[in-house]
């Protein structure tokens, strides 16, 4: 405990319920037991810490959660500011008749985004591009030490929207648009619960397929709007995520601030008794609590205590009210003292919620781990950023092999979005939405470029003379948003380029050879390419510019596939993998590599030459492959019949090995990608293939690209 803790010897001392040894059924079931309403619904509700009237309200309250929204945080931003605060508002349930710990939740979204100096990794998006589970389950471990040092126990996080349009203004927080590639990265759960922070999926369901424009007043909406679908859509787009999530134990569930329309309209999702209650709790299994969005009652039709009573009944446990906490906890007893809301379900709400605080050892430990303190932020965990950013980035175009630049040449860098990290980090970073400029700790894109490099020179809006280099490097892309405040037609919200950006690009590739990397949430009208040389998709990749730089320079490979069909104009829009009139400017699972094909399948090879005896017949097939008459001298196939049949065969095999890892082993697809790519004429079919990938079918997908590339 701080230093300042005073003892408090409570009535509670010695109770079974503070007995660790005890399972923790007993210790609920013991807890339970003594409570009276008015601390039950204490347990219910959710302050925001900035509405607390007094710290002493916890107490006189008896609140069982508090938030920091977003851009809610102490005075200075620091991380030991952080853990100060947590614990002294900890400290105020030690004054409580039972002392039950306050559960703490912060949106950590990319990292401890609201901590000014902490380690921020790519948005979703780009995680969603790395196709790595084991990564991305890394940067859940990395979140929750930063997140648990500083006292908060819970993240509102992961985002498992399935974003079906670009023109929601979350997107980005989505991990793409194929349910299976983003159940594939609820790993990122484990990373967090595996290390002492609540996970929570957000937002159920069916939040990434509002329709846009479907307000009954004639305006523009998508985001917290209506998501009208079968109910076979529902479920094999929307809901496959959250079945993922609650098959790894996740332990938070919260409901979409949007509605969802079956066919006999909309109804909104903290109402509706049949997905959360019947499906989330009975079908699904789900032994966690739902926690409601912001405010999100007030939304439901009708009167307060109807909100109250509505939202309960359909299953909701905790409500973040944010601010009338006092109004929604009356209300609440009122309710349940009418019998409008029965005790059982209380008492239900209210297990629910103590199992997760005994499960986290909060009655045991409930301040902050200062050890973790100096990792915050750290070097090593910096490290892990770098690579997430670095595995990321997609290659979409390279005429004439450009990338990787050589490290002697001769650099012209310009773009909005080459020396902002504000820019490059996006939306829920230190504030709620962003905002551009040196907004904390970490390396901009311009500043990676420049340490390694021999020359760079520097111009934003590419003002300055150009001759005497040898290429350019313009970066472009969005302005920080998030929620709603990115919604395509709100203040002016487009996915074009700004002016100043395609001037850049223009001026730029007009003079000389040039990439362009796009910094931003999701795809966006390009315009003319015929001039850009090279085009990276770098996403929102956060604090560590020195990602992106890494395969540019190629101290990586280029390795990142689109998790999102890039269209090719918003008239398109919605375009996803699967629809029946599929023109992408780029499809679904697009990238290109910059490491050749033939040393990918040499290590698959010499890694399979070890496996059981179906591994050992693959490394056999891809023998034939290998021979370098195969191969032209810049890598690409030459003999494409000779390889993809090569392929084939090795994929049929490897589908009976009995090890996941070489069954799972996407190499065979990468190099088949290669081929179907370089011919281009069937964007479906590899579209399709990422798809099958992601499902973990990876003969299925070999042969749709080889299919592709005849
Ligand atoms: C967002 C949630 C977030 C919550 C708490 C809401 O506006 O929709 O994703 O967890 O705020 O900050």
């Amino acid at each position: 405990p701080p230093a300042e803790a005073p003892v408090v010897v409570i009535d509670a001392h010695g109770l079974p319920y503070l007995d660790a040894r005890k399972p923790v059924r007993q210790r609920v079931a013991d807890l339970l037991g003594r409570m009276t309403l008015e601390e039950k619904v204490g347990q219910m509700t959710q302050a925001e810490r900035q509405a607390l009237a007094a710290p002493g309200d916890i107490a006189t309250r008896l609140l069982g959660s508090l938030l920091s929204g977003g851009g809610s945080t102490p005075t200075p931003n620091t991380p030991k500011a952080w853990a100060d605060m947590v614990d002294g508002f900890q400290l105020q349930t030690r004054r409580t008749r039972l002392q039950i710990p306050l559960l703490y939740g912060v949106d950590a979204v990319h990292g401890h985004n609201n901590v000014a100096g902490a380690t921020i990794f790519p948005h979703n998006a780009g995680l969603g591009a790395t196709r790595d589970p084991g990564l991305v389950e890394q940067a859940g471990e990395i979140t929750a030490r930063e997140v648990k040092a500083t006292g908060v126990p819970w993240d509102f996080a992961p985002c498992l929207c399935v974003s079906r349009d670009d023109r929601w203004g979350r997107a980005y927080e989505s991990f793409g648009e194929d349910p299976a590639l983003v159940s594939r990265m609820t790993t990122i759960i484990d990373g967090l619960q595996k290390n002492g922070v609540l996970a929570t999926a957000k937002h159920y369901v069916g939040d990434g397929g509002t329709v846009y424009g479907s307000s009954t007043s004639g305006d523009y909406t998508i985001d917290q709007g209506v998501t009208r679908v079968s109910r076979q859509e529902l479920e094999s787009v929307h809901l496959a995520p959250f079945a993922a999530a609650v098959r790894r134990g996740v332990g938070a569930v919260m409901p979409s601030f949007s509605s969802v329309d079956l066919g006999q309209g909309p109804t909104k999702m903290h109402a509706h008794h049949e997905l959360i209650t019947d499906v989330l709790k009975g079908r699904l299994g789900f032994k966690g609590f739902v926690i409601s969005d912001w405010q999100a009652i007030d939304q439901i039709p009708g009167d307060y205590p109807s909100d109250v009573r509505t939202s309960i009944n359909a299953g909701l446990d905790m409500i973040m009210v944010p601010y009338a906490y006092a109004e929604f906890e009356s209300t609440l007893k009122a309710e349940v003292e009418a019998g409008r809301v029965p005790m059982s379900r209380v008492d239900d709400a209210v297990a629910r919620i103590l199992t997760q605080k005994f499960r986290l050892g909060l009655f045991e430990h409930p301040y902050a781990d200062r050890s973790g303190l100096p990792d915050v932020g750290s070097a090593a965990h910096r490290a892990v950023a770098r690579t997430a950013a670095a595995r990321s980035q997609v290659l979409l175009k390279n005429d004439g092999g450009l990338l990787p630049l050589r490290r002697d040449a001769k650099v012209y860098v310009a773009g909005s979005n080459a020396d902002d990290l504000g820019n490059q980090s996006g939306g829920w970073t230190i504030t709620w939405q962003g905002s551009s400029g040196p907004i904390t700790t970490g390396t901009t894109i311009l500043s990676a470029i420049r340490s390694r490099a021999a020359s760079v020179t520097w111009s934003r809006d590419a003002s300055a003379p150009l001759a005497g280099h040898d290429v350019g490097v313009v970066v472009v892309g969005e302005t920080p948003y998030a929620e709603g405040f990115g919604d395509v037609g709100r203040a002016g919200r487009t996915l074009d380029l700004s002016a100043a950006d395609r001037a850049a690009v223009d001026r730029v590739c007009g003079a000389m050879k040039c990439v362009v990397l796009v910094v931003s949430g999701r795809p966006m009208v390009l315009g003319d390419l015929s001039r850009v040389t090279a085009l990276v998709a770098s996403w929102l990749p956060g604090t560590e510019g020195a990602g992106v730089a890494d395969p540019l320079f190629g101290a990586v490979p280029y390795t990142g596939r689109l998790p999102f069909t890039w269209f090719r104009t918003a008239a398109q829009l919605p375009i996803n993998v699967g629809d029946a009139a599929y023109d992408p400017l780029f499809p679904y699972g697009w990238g290109l590599r910059t490491d050749p094909g033939r040393d990918r399948l040499k290590a698959l090879r010499e890694r399979l030459a070890g496996g059981d005896a179906a591994a050992k017949g693959a490394a056999a097939a891809l023998t034939v492959a290998l021979p370098e008459r195969n191969w032209d001298a810049d890598g690409t196939v030459r003999d494409s019949r000779v390889v993809l049949g090569a392929l084939e065969a090795a994929a049929a095999l490897l589908e009976r090995s009995s090890t996941d890892t070489y069954r799972q082993d996407d190499t065979l697809a990468s190099v088949a990608r290669d081929v179907a790519q370089a011919t281009g004429r069937r964007p479906d079919l590899t579209a399709r293939a990422d798809q099958e990938l992601a499902a973990g079918r990876v003969r299925q997908a070999v042969s749709l690209l080889a299919q592709a590339a005849r």
